[in-house]
């Protein structure tokens, strides 16, 4: 506990459940002094993330589905009547149909291609569009990607091709808002057992592999991504902008298999 967060108000979208990023995060935010909002995706979700918020101490929860520019700016206009002005934003959000994260990408139809692009990329910057109208001196936005955007890895296809988008996203939204003294920033994690994640192939696999093969040889846990999160939001990281900062026990060095590793 302690207050680097103490003063600042900030949007978390894309919190599922207590095994959600957004949830790590959220919680960090929280124990440094943050006063936050969660936007949902849809009534399904509502009676989950509820209890969640209300542990950290909020009631305020915003529906709202980032395909929807409507949704999008009904939650903003809702942030500007209640808060006024708004310190950041946590992006954690993405979506492809599972359909296609098996097999080859190459197979990938437009459609799927194109709503993998829309949800896990564009939603992003229309997200920052209207948040930094919130943010008169300054803030920071933060969204999550991985490293299946900088190398191929089994199963990722179209998501990988989206998170490599949202990484230069976050580059050219750094380079546009930076005059308005708003920080623009993405945490990579490691693979993390969420409900995100069971929609990929063979993610057991994969969560084996990195614990066996990462430098700290472990996975990386939802509290851990979370600190980096208190970073990245915080005045702490003030001089860092355009960053996309791994969070993944080192793995994304390794070059080859650990050759001490046993067989999986
Ligand atoms: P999660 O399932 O807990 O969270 C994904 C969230 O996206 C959910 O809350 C869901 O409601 C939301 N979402 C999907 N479509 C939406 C829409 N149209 N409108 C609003 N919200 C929508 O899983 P997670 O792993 O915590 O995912 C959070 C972010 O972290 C994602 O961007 C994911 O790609 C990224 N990430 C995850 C891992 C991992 O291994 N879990 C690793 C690196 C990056």
């Amino acid at each position: 506990e302690g207050s680097l967060m103490r003063g600042k108000r900030g949007l978390i979208m894309g919190m599922a459940n207590n095994h959600s990023i957004a949830w790590g995060i959220a919680r960090a935010c929280a124990l440094q002094g943050a006063e936050l909002a969660f936007a949902y995706q849809g009534e399904a979700l509502e009676k989950r993330v509820k209890p969640l918020a209300e542990s950290l101490g909020s009631d305020y929860l915003i529906p709202c589905d980032v395909g929807s520019d409507e949704d999008i700016t009904k939650a903003f206009q809702n942030i500007a009547d209640k808060w006024g002005t708004l310190d950041f934003v946590v992006h954690a959000i993405g979506w492809a149909d599972k359909q296609y994260l098996r097999g080859r990408y190459v197979d990938t139809p437009r459609e799927a291609f194109l709503t993998a692009m829309d949800i896990s990329c564009f939603s992003f910057t229309a997200v920052a569009k209207e948040a930094a109208k919130l943010m008169p001196e300054g803030g920071s936005l933060l969204t999550l990607t991985y490293l299946g955007a900088e190398r191929v890895m089994p199963h990722y296809n179209v998501m990988g091709i989206a998170k490599s988008a949202l990484e230069t996203s976050v580059k050219y939204m750094a380079a546009d808002l930076g005059v308005d003294n708003i920080r623009v920033n993405g945490i990579s994690a490691g693979p993390i057992k969420t409900l995100a994640a069971s929609g990929i192939g063979d993610f057991r696999y994969i969560l084996k592999w990195n614990q066996l093969n990462s430098p700290l040889q472990r996975n990386v846990s939802i509290d851990e991504v979370g600190g980096a999160g208190v970073y990245l939001l915080s005045d702490l990281s003030r001089g860092v902008t355009g960053e996309v900062h791994h969070v993944d026990c080192g793995y994304h060095i390794v070059g080859m298999k650990n050759p001490t590793a046993p067989d999986i």
